[in-house]
């Protein structure tokens, strides 16, 4: 609406006009300096509170949704709860992790022998008593042990792949046969040139294993084949794993085993890493905590405005223009700007102003940036249908769905995340993952028909029986993974327009198109505040998060998997 745009904007102030009423703005009493901060995730949430904790500067979040955490969110139905994609809370970052544990402790008599050890160090665990002195007692970090499996020719496989007599009785004589062929042929004719991810996998697994355990499951997280992804997805997401890195690691492991009170696990690869934090009411009970933080330290947090104009003054943002429920526009002015919105959006809200031209080539590689998206369907069930072989029941948080004649691409235990995510122990509450784009009819399917559609799935391939699925809830989730294909290879031009507003900030996931976990788009926005409180002009200190060895983020997904 171009009659805003020469509306006085006030400095200090939010104003509310609808289409046919451009109110002016209208100025806030307070006169210190504010930073609008798009989206109340992870990253928009830890803006806030570094913001308030290092800077004079007032947090004012504008968040589409009516809902706290973005992807890390904690989703509520009859009861139970679900967590988008189950979140591991562990992070190389030391910074993080203490972060983490002020927010919430460990839960009283959690195995921690009295102590954590992570990135090399050691670091009290406070005592139980210390622990629970907060009127809140829920506000507790579960420390769980983490289990994963590939469920491929209806049986369950070791994830990370072990060299074990699971493994080879579970592929069978024939099969294994064919899978150490394979691998000696690559380790004496490797491929030269690793031009797309299959290349990269071949090389490190050979070809049968590739096969076996990483093409179907990598084509139904991304929706292309694996020749046509680049080889530099591998480079950044897996690099490292190999075929004699898991022989390596079955040596070492057998050989000198880690003490038992060891959660940093720091010489283990992530992958393999086996215990990590929880939310006691998963992820998005830790930023539900930070939004009420910032809330009570003055800060404010604008639920239902979906930001979709940026204001530029010269080689600055001067305010964002976003809708409320009511369709109303509404202006808020500030001094900074952090952005957590996708970055096709964000170059959008500026096109979207009258009288602002964004460069041709920006626009081009901005609208051939690609996202994958994401649908979970939460099922209640009596029971499963496999168990453990001791017949207990499964203990896996998550299970890797290989089977080619479903689409179904993950499925998640929440009873072994949290018991507290479930209402009724008795019973088996899971998530089936979907990826897909929002094009696909799969996204387009009803509430009724996409719960047909994932049980009908699941029973086919064994894991329970139709009949005892008591209810379920389907989560659609847009734009859940950056793609690093598309017009991503070009992706310096964005950047290089975007760093050139001094007063702008691009943090977090989607904020940055990058494949990044909590812990660096936490990082992320940490160091951008960082930068405003100490006056550090570069934005090149926020984009080598995570491409940075020190975070060993290459290791955190060892697998060509996507979490
Ligand atoms: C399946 C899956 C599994 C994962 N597992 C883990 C894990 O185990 N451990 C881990 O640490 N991380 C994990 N992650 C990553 C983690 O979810 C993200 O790193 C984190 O949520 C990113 O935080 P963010 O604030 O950058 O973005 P988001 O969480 O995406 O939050 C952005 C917020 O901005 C809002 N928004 C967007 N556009 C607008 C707009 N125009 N106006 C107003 N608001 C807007 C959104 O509604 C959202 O609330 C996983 C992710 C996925 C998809």
């Amino acid at each position: 609406m171009s009659t805003l745009i020469s509306d006085p904007i006030a400095k200090n102030g939010s104003s509310v006009s609808t289409e046919s009423d451009p109110a002016p703005a209208r100025a806030a009493e307070s006169s210190a300096a504010r930073a609008i901060i798009v989206g109340a995730g992870p990253a928009g949430l830890t803006a806030a509170i570094e913001l308030q904790r290092q800077t004079g500067v007032k947090p004012v979040i504008l968040e589409a949704s009516h809902e706290i955490g973005g992807i890390s969110r904690t989703v509520r139905y009859k009861g139970n709860r679900m967590d988008i994609g189950g979140h591991r809370f562990f992070s190389k970052s030391e910074r993080v992790m203490k972060w983490w544990l002020e927010m919430m402790p460990v839960e009283a008599g959690a195995e921690t022998n009295g102590q954590l050890h992570y990135q090399g160090q050691q670091r009290d665990v406070p005592e139980p008593k210390q622990a629970h002195v907060s009127e809140n007692e829920d506000l507790v970090m579960l420390v769980r042990q983490r289990k994963s499996r590939i469920y491929f020719l209806r049986r369950f496989f070791d994830y990370p792949i072990k060299m074990s007599a699971d493994t080879f009785r579970n592929l069978g004589f024939v099969r294994t046969m064919r899978c150490g062929f394979s691998y000696l042929r690559t380790t004496v004719m490797p491929k030269r040139e690793e031009k797309t991810l299959e290349d990269f996998i071949i090389n490190r697994f050979g070809r049968e294993l590739y096969l076996t355990f990483f093409k179907s499951y990598t084509e139904k997280v991304w929706g292309v084949p694996c020749d046509q992804i680049s080889a530099e997805w591998g480079a950044q997401r897996i690099k490292g794993l190999s075929l004699k890195g898991v022989i390596t690691h079955f040596l070492k492991k057998t050989l000198a085993p880690k003490p038992a009170g060891d959660l940093s696990q720091k010489q283990t690869e992530t992958s393999l890493i086996e215990r990590f934090l929880y939310p006691k009411y998963g992820p998005g009970q830790l930023w539900e905590h930070v939004a009420e933080l910032v809330k009570a330290g003055g800060g404010e947090i604008h639920m239902g405005i979906h930001a979709e104009r940026v204001i530029i003054e010269g080689n600055r943002v001067v305010a964002v223009e976003g809708l409320n429920d009511a369709g109303e526009r509404v202006r808020f002015a500030g001094d900074y700007f952090f952005s957590t919105m996708p970055v096709r959006d964000l170059v959008r809200s500026i096109g979207a102003v009258k009288g602002q031209t964004v460069p041709g080539d920006v626009n081009e590689v901005s609208e051939g940036l690609m996202y994958r998206d994401f649908i979970t369907v939460g099922i209640l069930a009596r029971k499963l249908a496999v168990k453990e072989k001791d017949g207990a029941k499964l203990k896996d948080n998550w299970i890797y769905i290989q089977e080619p004649d479903v689409t179904v691409g993950r499925l998640q235990i929440f009873n072994n995340w949290s018991p507290y995510l479930v209402e009724d122990d008795e019973k088996t509450w899971i998530g089936l993952e979907y990826f897909c784009n929002d094009t696909d009819p799969l996204w387009k399917l009803t509430d009724d028909e996409m719960k047909r559609y994932a049980v009908d799935e699941i029973a086919r391939i064994g894991i329970l029986k139709a009949e005892d699925v008591e209810d379920a809830h389907v989560v659609r989730v847009a734009k859940t993974y950056p793609a690093y294909f598309g017009s991503y290879d070009r992706f310096d031009v964005i950047r290089g327009y975007l760093d050139g507003f001094e007063n702008l900030f691009l943090v977090g996931r989607n904020g940055m198109h990058k494949y990044n976990n909590q812990d660096h788009s936490m990082l992320t926005a940490m160091t951008a505040v960082e930068n405003i409180a100490k006056g550090v002009k570069t934005k090149s200190n926020l984009w080598a998060i995570n491409t940075d060895m020190e975070y060993h983020e290459e290791k955190a997904e060892k697998q060509p998997v996507a979490k």
